[in-house]
């Protein structure tokens, strides 16, 4: 069982070392904004988490709500007006935008070392010449699974479920650059089971409860299972657990997985980003 919460605790311990160490030097905590271009509740509880988990390591944040009807020329003048403020250090533009809004237009204007999500044109870019300043959290904090357990995935065959610009795509790329060779499957591969039946190391980010079944896994495989959806039984991953445990080698349990990590890894974004900005004004 691959559990979240060590690895999580590990990745916030090192964190809270960092800001001591930042606050020590006689900085402000890091601070992030965060934008708020939608009125959706579900949103919202993201947002309250998110918060959460950087008020219990010590980082500040804020929201800057944009006005019902803003266009993207508002969201790009918000943006911009973050980037040149020196008392914030990290931009969170919470997804999906409304329809009206562009995203690709907010990622070119997001300043790529204040973007802790990994989402900026630059970082995307980036990260596909293995050079990424901020990593999407998801998949970054799956890998941390991954290290965490000692399991190296050189050699390995990889499977992904899922080709989301931020978990599936980065974490197919990751696995790629840590040695694997990766196959990416999405709504249009046929037969995903002879698939994923292939794969050493299978990963699902298709928020599809119960989609990974126990005869889709090779025995002994490494599931990470990225799902996240709410059903009236509570909350399930992709992965079908009960019968896909008796399969696996070893497995990620939802929730209690890659839910914590994601968070832990985020909080660590923010502090890398802040890091990197006392650098560059060689404070
Ligand atoms: P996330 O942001 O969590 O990755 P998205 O909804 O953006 O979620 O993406 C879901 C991904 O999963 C898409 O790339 C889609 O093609 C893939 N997907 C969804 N359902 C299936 C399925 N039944 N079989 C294979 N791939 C799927």
């Amino acid at each position: 069982m691959l559990k979240g919460d060590a690895v999580a605790a590990a990745i916030r311990a090192s964190v809270k070392d960092q800001i001591q160490e930042l606050c020590g030097a006689g900085a402000n905590p890091p601070h992030v904004a965060i934008i708020l271009a939608a009125e959706d509740s579900a949103a919202h509880v993201y947002i309250g988490s998110v918060e959460r988990a950087f008020a219990h390591v010590g980082i500040d944040s804020r929201r800057v709500q944009l006005t019902q009807g803003a266009t993207t020329d508002d969201l790009i003048a918000a943006i911009q007006r973050l980037a040149h403020d020196p008392e914030v250090q990290g931009i969170l533009l919470p997804t999906p935008l409304p329809h009206s809004l562009s995203l690709i237009a907010a990622q070119d204007a997001l300043p790529p070392d204040k973007d802790i999500e990994g989402i900026s044109s630059t970082n995307v870019g980036r990260l596909a010449l293995g050079k990424p300043k901020s990593i999407p959290a998801t998949p970054l904090g799956g890998m941390e699974i991954l290290r965490h357990y000692g399991i190296s995935v050189e050699g390995k065959r990889a499977v992904v479920i899922g080709r989301s610009a931020v978990v599936g795509w980065p974490m197919a790329t990751l696995l790629t650059q840590a040695g694997a060779t990766v196959t990416i499957c999405h709504r249009q591969t046929r037969d995903l089971a002879s698939m994923t039946r292939q794969a050493d190391v299978l990963v699902s980010a298709a928020g599809q409860p119960g989609l990974v079944s126990a005869g889709m896994v090779q025995p002994g495989a490494v599931v990470i299972d990225f799902g996240v959806s709410m059903t009236p039984h509570g909350m399930r991953g992709d992965v079908d657990f009960d019968a896909v445990a008796a399969v696996a080698g070893a497995i990620t349990p939802v929730p209690g997985g890659t839910g914590p990590v994601t968070a832990a890894v985020l909080v660590r974004n923010v502090v890398e980003a802040t890091i990197r900005q006392h650098k560059a004004q060689g404070q």
